[in-house]
């Protein structure tokens, strides 16, 4: 697909932005109705959208419905039944002079003219869930989904048009070359999904406009398995977030740090669910998902080429239409291939810790965007608790915690910053903003300020 011409980047940001400033995305009417309009759009297009990502991604519908289409849906009714709330004012708590008689409060105001960038691995969710926070805070937005996904790219392009008001929320479709032409430009947010690469050019390209960004990377997320776990049922769960999507998942398992005394009993589990998963196909079943290009495949190959661990399940992998079989390779050293970047893949890199060594290696590298801890001990989760730094924690599961509802999901250090979900999105594109009002008779207080300064009004 074709991108978009300068010239066109400047048509759509002009526009947006003379939309912001004429005031009508800031009505609850026009923000309800694009929600209502967004949830149309998915409705009417839930099966295009199934076949988008079986396009691109070999997505089975069995992931995409619930997560791409319905997950996307929720998120719109959510603002919609939040609106009202999230955007009245609120009253700061004290109740000094200002506050009470000056009628203190905080004004929600959208932030103004928005560039929401998206990754390819849910090249849907992505997108359109920051962009219903972004309408919900009435700000207009310029939406950039990833090149990465080109029949998703093609369907974003076709209906956003269709269906939601084209002054003031329009699609550009860019490669990361043309990049530079849309960060030189001013916004008054900018909201990324993606690498922690390119999050830091993002953070970079925004810092000489003071543009505030929300940065939604990625990590390198570790379970830890203790001997006090359910360990059928850990491995049922990890394997299972390895499976989706083909590990290319954000807050997927990375790794696994498992106590030696549990290791054969824990991959025997892990290998019966990925056979179950794959339902005995072993070599390529026609629904598991792919990964997403050539030079993803010929990364992932390689980290695996390099490995000094033993590949005990999987392995299968064709290059011609990229399946990789979920493997787990067991004895990885934290010196290994497998552990010099984010996986965001099918290999799962099995590591003999206890828990103590597990935190010790997890707190010397940045911070991931998930954690996983899979014990039955509270003292084993106060322990993991108190003792590491993620976005955010699963116990006994993975994935999960991003489901909660308004509860932020986001990085922290280098897996990002800000968050989103429910208020917590919606306050990424608002700007709070103090107003009091001063009556006159306040002056019988205030007048203590006035010079000429006197140690009799200083000690009023
Ligand atoms: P990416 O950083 O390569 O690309 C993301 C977006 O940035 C794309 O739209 C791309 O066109 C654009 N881009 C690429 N290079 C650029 C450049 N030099 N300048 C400006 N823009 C550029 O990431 P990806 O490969 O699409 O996605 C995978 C990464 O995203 C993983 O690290 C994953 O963990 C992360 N991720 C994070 C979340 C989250 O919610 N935290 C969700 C999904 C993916």
């Amino acid at each position: 697909m074709s991108y978009s011409s300068e010239a066109q980047v400047d048509e759509a940001l002009n526009t947006v932005t003379n939309t912001f400033r004429s005031n009508v995305t800031k009505p609850l009417e026009w923000r309800i109705k694009q929600l209502r309009k967004t949830w149309w759009m998915l409705e009417d297009n839930r099966e295009r959208i199934v076949q988008a990502l079986s396009a691109d991604l070999n997505k089975h519908r069995q992931e995409s419905l619930p997560v791409d289409v319905a997950g996307i849906q929720n998120a719109c009714l959510e603002a919609l039944g939040s609106i009202k709330e999230w955007t009245k004012d609120t009253k700061p708590r004290r109740t000094d002079p200002l506050n009470l008689v000056g009628g203190a409060r905080i004004r929600k105001e959208p932030k103004g003219v928005s560039l929401i960038i998206s990754a390819w691995n849910y090249p849907f969710m992505e997108l359109f869930e920051p962009m219903i926070c972004a309408i919900a805070a009435g700000c207009t937005t310029i939406l950039k989904p990833s090149e990465l996904a080109p029949a998703s790219e093609r369907l974003i392009v076709e209906m956003v048009p269709k269906y939601l008001d084209q002054s003031a929320i329009r699609v550009i479709t860019a490669g990361p070359k043309d990049m530079n032409y849309l960060l030189e430009k001013k916004w008054d947010h900018i909201f990324f999904t993606g690498s922690t690469a390119v999050g830091k050019i993002i953070y970079a390209k925004a810092a000489p406009n003071l543009t505030t960004v929300t940065l939604e990377l990625g990590g390198r997320g570790p379970a830890i398995v203790t001997p006090s776990a359910d360990i059928d049922l850990a491995a049922k769960r990890i394997a299972n977030a390895k499976f989706m999507n083909a590990g290319q998942i954000c807050v997927g398992v990375n790794h696994v740090f498992v106590d030696p005394s549990i290791k054969q009993k824990f991959i025997a589990a892990l290998s019966k669910y990925f056979d179950q998963y794959r339902s005995g196909q072993s070599r390529e079943p026609a629904y598991a998902t792919r990964i997403v290009n050539d030079r993803h495949f010929k990364r992932l190959d390689s980290l695996l080429e390099n490995s000094q661990g033993k590949i005990v399940y999987g392995g299968e992998r064709n290059h011609e239409n990229r399946f990789f079989a979920p493997t787990i390779v067991d004895g990885v050293k934290t010196s290994d291939s497998l552990l010099s970047e984010e996986l965001f893949g099918p290999i799962l890199p099995i590591l003999d810790a206890n828990l103590d060594q597990a935190i010790s290696y997890t707190v010397q590298h940045d911070h991931p965007l998930a954690l996983y801890g899979f014990t039955s001990s509270q003292a084993e989760k106060d322990k993991i608790l108190r003792l590491t730094n993620s976005g955010g924690v699963t116990f006994n599961d993975a994935i999960l915690h991003m489901l909660v509802k308004d509860a932020p999901f986001g990085g922290v250090g280098a897996s990002g910053m800000g968050a989103y979900h429910g208020p917590f999105g919606f306050n990424e594109f608002t700007h709070l903003r103090t107003v009091v009002n001063v009556p006159g008779w306040l002056e019988l207080i205030l007048k203590v300020r006035y010079a000429p300064y006197s140690d009799k009004k200083a000690a009023a």
